[in-house]
């Protein structure tokens, strides 16, 4: 079986160890529960919360990629509308954060663990 390359694992959710296992219990479209994490990788066993609290690092990311959010929407708004009251602005990114929330919470805790998270890749697990 060919090996997947990190930006590839990342893309798809799967643990930064193994590259194989899924990190999120559920796919994207359970809404009421997108955001369960495996305790372990299905695939080699290693435990996503490495120490209590590892997620919370996650919040970075999610304050990043929260940024990017908001200024891709009010740029998109400023490029599509003719003179865009700051109301529309506000109720954009609002809702395009709220739609996007899902996303932004899952690689928030993806791209953690696989760029933060220290977690070599072991092609043998
Ligand atoms: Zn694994």
């Amino acid at each position: 079986m060919s090996q997947k390359g990190p930006l590839l694992a990342a893309l798809e959710g799967k643990c930064p160890r193994c590259r194989k296992g899924d990190m999120f219990q559920y796919p994207l479209y359970k809404i009421s529960k997108f955001h369960k994490v495996h305790d372990n990788c299905p695939h080699c066993g290693m435990q996503y919360e490495i120490e209590p609290g590892f997620f919370y690092g996650a919040m970075y990311v999610s304050y990043a990629l929260s940024v990017g959010i908001f200024l891709t929407t009010a740029f998109l708004v400023t490029m599509f509308m003719e003179n865009p009251s700051i109301k529309t602005y506000i109720l954009s990114v609002v809702i395009v954060a709220l739609v996007l929330y899902p996303i932004n919470f899952r690689y928030s805790r993806i791209l953690f663990a696989h760029v933060f998270g220290g977690i070599k890749y072991d092609p043998s697990k």
